[in-house]
């Protein structure tokens, strides 16, 4: 019996971008009796069901956006007699889905760090349970990556995960709900090791793949002082304690090692926080704008964020502290009207945005959005062949509505030509060149370009789902494009590099 673990996907690109992590989370989790599993990203190249033998076991990683094409690959292998389990944000909210469009014998729902070597078991024995419910284990069994296992010339990034969950309710979002609001902040050594073992292997780029790394803001912790019972304020001083010792160690690493996490714009506003993240060399972070209008941040239930001139200057903070900011906009939110996006990519200059992405407002499971759109729609949910758009993910790419949830006074066309417009605008060679100056050397401003128009063609084109010619041309560019950055960011490697201490 083999295991195989497969990351399914529409588009393979002959190289990634970033390393699937959960792959080889679980690839850990897997009983070393077994012997070591078959990964297969198919990122990179599409899976082979004819490779299964009777009695294999495949786990299968499904997010909503690769829920149909998980499910055939699912009902291929079933049919090779393979025994099919699923796991990942998507089943744990839709198990029976899982059952009945994928073949599956078992879903793990939650955290598979732990249940996934039980359902081995059970396959192995010939007997799985329907649902294995994995929970949220605690940051303490959290598994160590098996990164011995990553075809290291087949990634531009690596990824570690330093925390699961988010003390924040987004109403877009799913994390908080899925991975909970309580921050699972794992030990600072078994992150270090981590990042050395990568770094051994010749990866100086790597993700800090985290739903939030900023979990406890000052307000947190001011609140929590308030108090006259003292354990919450000092169970969040702990987990910012350790924040900063992981920086402090990650600042002892080779000068080479770049970092890029996830935050919220409440960090720019900490200026020893944003000091250590300049000397840990954490130069990237992702932050969720959403939208650049009080109103626009009503909509997203997201408005300890800020608007308009303050936005523009909390943004500048993170820029003057060495950090560069990916920010992430939503259009399509019912505040938006047509000047909306003009004045979006104005805003995104004047802030002094590295990276931008825009995406349409789309209601994903597990979000309070979808819950109010579903409640809502009741009865009148509009049908795809046969199929109610709230399962939007089960009506292929060609025939799924651009626009799911109805706005006041712009069509779907309107909101996708709006926001394709504001990738151009962002991410035309003039603006990525001028962009590019925050780098001194030729090659990096060269890299920083390319890395640029692969975002854009990668990401940022939002008729890609009814024009296939199109899409093609996309994924050939696109993979182009992560072989060229593959070869841009990889170091050479330092077999011998040792783990720092305190
Ligand atoms: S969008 Fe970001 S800040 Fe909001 S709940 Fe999700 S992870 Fe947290």
């Amino acid at each position: 019996m083999r295991v195989h673990i497969v990351n399914p996907s529409h588009f393979s690109y002959g190289t990634g971008f970033i390393t699937p992590r959960w792959m080889y989370v679980l690839a850990a989790a897997t009983p070393a009796k077994w012997g070591d599993p078959v990964l297969s990203d198919e990122g990179l190249e599409p899976f082979d069901p004819a490779q299964l033998q009777q009695g294999d076991v495949v786990g299968i990683g499904l997010h909503t956006g690769n829920a149909l094409v998980g499910y055939e690959l699912g009902q291929k292998a079933r049919e090779r007699g393979a025994w099919v389990v699923y796991g990942g944000s998507h089943p744990t909210l839709y198990p029976d889905e899982a059952h009945e469009r994928g073949g599956a014998h078992a879903v793990v729902k939650g955290d598979g760090d732990v249940a996934w070597g039980l359902v081995i078991e059970d396959c192995a024995g010939g007997a799985p349970k329907r649902v294995y419910d994995g929970g949220r284990v605690d940051a303490g069994k959290f598994r160590k990556a098996r990164w011995d296992l990553v075809p290291r010339e087949k990634y531009c990034w690596a990824s570690v995960q330093t925390v699961r969950g988010c003390p924040k309710h987004c109403s877009f979002c799913s994390v908080w709900r899925t991975d909970g609001q309580e921050p699972r902040q794992r030990a600072v050594n078994p992150v270090i090791e981590e990042i050395v073992e990568l770094r051994r292997l010749g990866f100086k780029f790597i993700a800090l793949a985290d739903d939030n790394f900023y979990p406890v803001t000052l307000d947190d912790l001011k609140a929590a002082d308030r108090r006259k019972d003292k354990t919450r304020y000092n169970e969040l001083k702990a987990l910012r304690d350790d924040r900063f010792e992981l920086m402090a160690l990650m600042a002892k690493l080779p000068s080479d090692l770049n970092f890029f996490t996830q935050i919220t714009m409440e960090s720019a506003e900490d200026p020893e926080f944003l000091q250590a993240m300049k000397d840990a060399r954490i130069r990237g972070a992702l932050v969720g704008i959403e939208a650049v209008t009080p109103e626009g941040l009503k909509d997203v239930y997201k408005d300890f964020n800020l608007a308009g001139e303050e936005l523009v200057e909390r943004l500048q903070m993170f820029r003057k502290a060495g950090v560069y900011v990916l920010g992430s906009f939503i259009f399509g939110l019912p505040s938006d009207r047509p000047a909306t996006f003009d004045a979006t990519a104005e805003l995104a200059k004047r802030a002094g945005i590295t990276f931008a992405q825009f995406v349409t407002l789309t209601p994903f499971p597990g979000t309070l959005d979808f819950e109010k759109w579903e409640r809502e729609q009741g009865d009148n949910m509009l049908m795809v062949d046969g199929v109610p758009v709230s399962r939007h993910w089960l009506i292929p790419q060609a025939k799924r509505p651009k626009l799911l949830t109805p706005h006041p006074v712009m069509s779907g066309e309107e909101i996708r030509l709006g926001t394709q417009g504001v990738w151009n605008n962002f991410y035309s060679l003039r603006a990525s060149w001028k962009r590019s100056n925050i780098l001194k050397a030729y090659r990096n401003r060269l890299a920083f370009v390319v890395a640029s128009k692969v975002m854009l063609h990668a990401f940022g084109n939002t008729g890609l789902s009814t024009d296939s010619a199109r899409a093609s041309r996309a994924t050939q560019l696109g993979g182009v494009g992560f072989s060229l950055l593959q070869k841009m960011f990889a170091a050479k490697p330092m077999p011998d590099l040792q783990v720092p201490t305190s």
